[in-house]
């Protein structure tokens, strides 16, 4: 049908697929179903699915295979069935795996068949803890545990786009961390990393889930704010502003050290390039920095 392979696609499925007859004979194995019971289809294809092969067993451990066997019961009621269960690996161990059963018809609508699809739920649930490490590796800032500039650039990317195509009005505040040098020198090295960890958090903890605050770099951060004007943003970077003068990097019992942050911030422009709105930030931040530090200027 329009010129569609279904047999091969179906074949290559990364879930498993199996077709029983009237009689519980095995008449389709896919590759999946290969691959997650290690039975290659010429050792199952002709056998019946109740003889040694899948030997299911449900979360209380009771068998399938006799009493309650899917394939059965779609091909008895014609419903279908899905569940939790535990199919044996050709190797002998046990796999967990999601399983749906449907029964298959004929043109005058008596049951002919059942297919069984079934995933590897373990293999699925470390696949995707495995992504999320990755992406995390990828896109996150180690010392700071915020967003690093390869994630600002495919963000900032995405959203000049959406600008594009919906209007959606959004702005960028820069952040520069105010005699950043002098923490350094007096308490040394470690003791700036923690200050600039806790200025992180700050921001990030205060700006909302669909903003995205990062490390531009050293002592200077870059936020992305979906905000309506002008007038909020000088809210919300005044708001900020303060939360940074008032947040504390507890050194030791004694000593508890404070910084602030100069902000430079302003609205994006319809059509203007990345470069551009950053750069204008920049130079607010800049601009605030002239006019005494733990200032915010935003146009
Ligand atoms: P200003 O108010 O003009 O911004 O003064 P500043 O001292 O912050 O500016 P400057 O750019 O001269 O110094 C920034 C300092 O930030 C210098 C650098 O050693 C420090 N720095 C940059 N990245 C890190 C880091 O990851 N950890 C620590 N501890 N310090 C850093
Ligand atoms: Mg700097
Ligand atoms: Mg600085």
């Amino acid at each position: 049908m329009y010129g569609i392979d279904f047999d091969g696609i179906i074949k290559n499925l990364y879930e498993g697929v199996c077709i029983v007859d009237k009689n519980r004979k095995i008449v389709f194995w896919n590759t999946g179903a290969e691959e997650i019971t290690g039975y290659k289809k010429d050792e199952v294809i002709n056998s019946f699915c109740y003889k040694d092969i899948l030997k299911q067993l449900d979360l209380n451990g009771k068998s399938l295979c006799d009493d309650g066997c899917p394939f059965q019961y779609s091909l008895d009621t014609g419903e279908i069935s899905e569940s939790d269960v535990f199919m044996h690996h050709k190797l002998g161990h046990r796999i967990p795996v999601t399983a749906k059963t449907m029964p298959l018809y004929d043109d005058n609508k008596n049951v002919i068949a059942a297919i069984k699809v079934f995933t590897d739920t373990r293999s699925r649930k470390d696949k995707f803890e495995e992504n999320r490490k990755l992406k995390e590796l990828l896109v996150v800032d180690t010392l700071t545990g915020i967003y690093n500039r390869r994630y600002l650039d495919f963000h900032l990317e995405n959203i000049v786009k959406e600008n594009k195509q919906f209007d959606v009005p959004f702005a960028i505040l820069f952040f520069d961390i105010d005699q950043f040098k002098e923490v350094n020198d007096t308490y040394g090295h470690s003791v700036g990393d923690g200050v600039l960890k806790t200025i992180a958090t700050t921001l990030k903890s205060n700006l909302r889930g669909d903003d995205v605050i990062s490390r531009w770099g050293g002592e200077e951060f870059i936020a992305v704010v979906r905000i309506a004007d002008e007038k909020s943003l000088k809210l919300l970077a005044e708001k900020l502003r303060l939360l940074c003068a008032n947040s504390d990097y507890k050194h030791d019992s004694e000593t508890s050290i404070t910084a602030t942050v100069s902000i430079g911030g302003t609205m994006y422009t319809k059509g203007e390039t990345i470069n551009e709105v950053i750069e204008r930030a920049d130079s607010y931040m800049y601009q605030a920095k002239q006019a005494g530090r733990n200032k915010i200027i935003i146009k």
